[in-house]
């Protein structure tokens, strides 16, 4: 076992502990590698111990790296869980399994022009800006419930569920525990909640997907 390997089963081994401690099934929380900035001699340790689903933030860093690695495993899932620009729509449709991101109008039409002629339909989770900070993405509390309503109504979307990334100044459980209430009130499952320094809080709080980099690949560059 190299040393990525052994921190995954770590890290696996802590979801299942947090997600037993409130009575949840491990089956039910979703590890996404974050991969990004990551070389593929990193990432191929990962694949070979099983690991599946993966997390990146740039789609041009995406398609340079996920083709070939598809081609080998074609049962892996890639997850964006960057900003994504509308323009780059028909990109992610092609490269993602998953977009955590949704976070505008014009992303939402975008997507859906290119779900309807590609056939081809990735999981989405609207990003909620649970912080409400300036220089973040994701939509306000207080316009998710309508924002959520356009996606489906208007546009035909279904959608997963919601992410957020809390602020990186504030304990994060009341953030997690926001979301999972939006969630809740608009009949949403998917929680993708939870980074290195704080996943197992946000499994206690209902998360169905966290997204954990650092501690498996290390400090990125
Ligand atoms: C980079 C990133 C992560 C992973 O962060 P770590 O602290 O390395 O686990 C998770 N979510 C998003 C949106 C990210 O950009």
């Amino acid at each position: 076992m190299n040393a990525i390997q052994a921190k995954l089963a770590e890290t696996q081994g802590a979801i299942a502990r947090a997600a037993r401690d409130v009575r949840r099934r491990p089956e039910e929380v979703a590890l996404i590698a974050v991969s990004k900035t990551m070389p593929e001699a990193a990432i191929e340790p990962a694949l070979a111990a099983g690991q599946r689903d993966f997390g990146e933030n740039y789609v041009q860093e995406a398609k340079e790296k996920w083709p070939s690695l598809r081609a080998r495993f074609p049962d892996v899932r890639v997850h964006m869980i960057g900003p994504l620009q509308s323009n780059k729509a028909r990109d992610a449709v092609a490269l993602f399994d998953a977009i955590h991101s949704l976070d505008r109008e014009s992303l939402a039409r975008e997507l859906a022009r290119e779900i309807g002629r590609s056939g081809k339909a990735p999981l989405l989770f609207v990003q909620v800006n649970t912080g409400d900070e300036p220089q973040k993405g994701g939509v306000s509390p207080a316009g998710v419930d309508a924002f959520l309503a356009l996606c489906r109504v208007h546009h035909g979307l279904s959608i997963e569920g919601l992410m957020c990334i809390p602020p990186a100044d504030q304990p994060p459980s009341p953030h997690f525990a926001l979301l999972a209430k939006i969630a809740a009130r608009n009949g949403l499952r998917g929680l993708s909640m939870g980074m290195s320094a704080d996943y197992e809080a946000a499994i206690q709080l209902g998360a169905t997907h966290v997204r954990v980099g650092s501690a498996i690949f290390g400090a990125r560059g």
